[in-house]
């Protein structure tokens, strides 16, 4: 079992960049930064180690995919140390870096455990026709900065599981979490299975036009999306996008405003907001307008932010200096609109870390930039409706959709709206849970490709068809 500075000896380069922990500008550790010969090392090697690893089959890949999650469970308490430091997010209270590390060996072993059978097409008189699932062959992750070990783990657990090998591209604010996630798993899976390069935005544009690579598994924005998608095309590599998001929820008039409180609270501010599939705009009918506001105020309140290592907080700093920028910008935004702050929106300034404290505010109308741009980070913009065909509406209104909610206690009304809006998932009464039987994925410029479930595995993997 390692420590937290066992991992950071491992991993860290002496004379590599210095990552620094957003909530107190300390180092954390120095970084290697891959060149493009240790990118193609890493393609090559995972190249070379492929046709082994799909050649022991489906039962002894998943063998591993357990193990792996044993070795992840077994450095739980080093490695949620290591996240929090580096991402910022508390060690333990809520859904924070325990609860990211737990989601990586959970995920292991749900991908390692779906059945996949050859599906039967045909089979009458007239003929026979299954179709298999089969090895892509390498496969590129590049993965962002706000969950960095379970992205990492979506993205590379479905891929093990199909026979590819894979070359990892975490972001440059939080390589520190990964490479120590994938020395863990790699105590577990055989040599160059799974390889690392950390490095910026050029070694991602490496990664997703090398000639070696088939597909490419994207985490990130929508403008760093569609330059992946324009990198691809030469090499004709697969793609599963998985981008940006500005999550509307609709609630209805016949809810329990305190009910639902913290339910609300979470979906909107787990992780300190930095969540893609977060509810980060929200839609209130006036009769009920004024009781939510009072109830999220009312969790709000309760839940402390600071550093995550200290145990009585449940929310930690925004990640990087550029995201507290966004989310600062957008508050002003608010207040010159006409914002009602209910709370926060008042940065100290003279601390060292990026807290940005948790802010809520009312009274904006749809265009408002809070509303209409993705805050990614803990300030909830509140829009006051009083015909749910408007709600429905606004909700629609942007070229994003991962998900959204629908809130009621009204199950019939709740799946009707639901069925009207454009998201991959619309959650009822909830926002944001996923699980690894689910598949999950965007609509729209939200990206596209399935992650989670037997589709999951379908999207890192080439059909064959057998006819006969
Ligand atoms: P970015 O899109 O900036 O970066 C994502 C990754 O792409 C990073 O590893 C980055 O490297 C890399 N990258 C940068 N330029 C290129 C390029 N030209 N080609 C290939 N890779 C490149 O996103 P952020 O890390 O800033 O994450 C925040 C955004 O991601 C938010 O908009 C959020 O909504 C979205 N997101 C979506 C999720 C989803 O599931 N749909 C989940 C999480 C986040 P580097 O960091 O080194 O520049």
């Amino acid at each position: 079992m390692n420590t937290c500075q066992d991992l950071l000896s491992a991993i860290t380069d002496p004379s590599g960049r210095e990552i620094l922990d957003p909530a107190t500008g300390e180092v954390v550790g120095t970084v290697h930064e891959s060149t493009t010969a240790d990118l193609d090392d890493a393609v090559a090697a995972a190249r070379a180690a492929q046709p082994d690893w799909a050649g022991l089959g489906h039962e002894k890949r998943s063998e591993y995919l357990h193990k792996a999650a044993d070795a992840v469970e077994g450095n739980a308490e080093a490695l949620a140390e290591l996240l929090s430091r580096e991402q910022g997010k508390p060690v333990k209270n809520g859904p924070n870096a325990a609860f990211e590390v737990g989601g990586c060996s959970a995920w292991l072993r749900a991908s390692a455990d779906f059945p996949l059978e050859p599906e039967v097409l045909v089979d009458d008189e007239s003929g026979y026709a299954e179709m298999e699932y089969v090895p892509l062959g390498v496969v590129g992750a590049i993965g962002p900065w706000n969950w960095p070990m379970m992205i990492t783990v979506w993205q590379v657990a479905a891929s093990l599981r199909m026979g590819n090998t894979v070359v990892v591209k975490p972001s440059e604010y939080t390589p520190l979490s990964v490479l120590g996630l994938v020395h863990v798993l790699n105590q577990a899976l055989p040599e160059d299975v799974l390889r690392v390069v950390p490095g910026g935005g050029e070694v991602g544009k490496a990664l997703s036009t090398h000639s070696g690579v088939d597909k490419i598994m994207f985490t990130g924005s929508t403008r760093t999306g569609q330059a992946v998608m324009r990198s691809a095309a030469d090499g004709l590599a697969r793609l599963t996008l998985e981008l940006g998001g500005n999550d509307a929820g609709v609630v209805l008039p016949d809810v329990d405003p305190r009910a639902i409180a913290g339910d609300l609270f979470w979906g909107a501010f787990i992780n300190t907001g930095q969540t893609c599939a977060a509810l980060k705009r929200l839609y209130v009918h006036e009769d009920v307008y004024d009781a939510v506001c009072e109830a999220l105020v009312g969790v709000a309140q309760q839940m402390p932010m600071g550093n995550g290592l200290e145990e009585k907080n449940v929310l930690g700093p925004l990640q990087n200096k550029q995201q507290y920028d966004i989310v600062a910008n957008l508050v002003e935004e608010a207040k010159r609109g006409g914002g009602r702050v209910l709370l926060g929106g008042d940065p100290e300034t003279d601390q060292p870390g990026y807290f940005y404290p948790t802010t809520l505010v009312a009274d904006l109308s749809d265009d408002n930039p809070l509303v209409a741009e993705e805050q990614f980070g803990p300030a909830l913009p509140i829009v006051k409706y009083s015909d749910v065909e408007d709600a429905i509406r606004m909700a629609n209104a942007l070229d994003v959709g991962l998900g959204a909610s629908v809130w009621s206690s009204d199950r019939d009304a709740a799946m009707d709206v639901a069925r009207r809006l454009e998201a991959g998932t619309v959650w009822i009464n909830k926002h944001g849970a996923v699980d690894p039987r689910i598949p999950f994925g965007g609509v729209k410029k939200s990206g596209f490709g399935l992650e989670f479930g037997v589709e999951g595995l379908k999207s890192v993997a080439a059909s064959r068809v057998i006819s006969r």
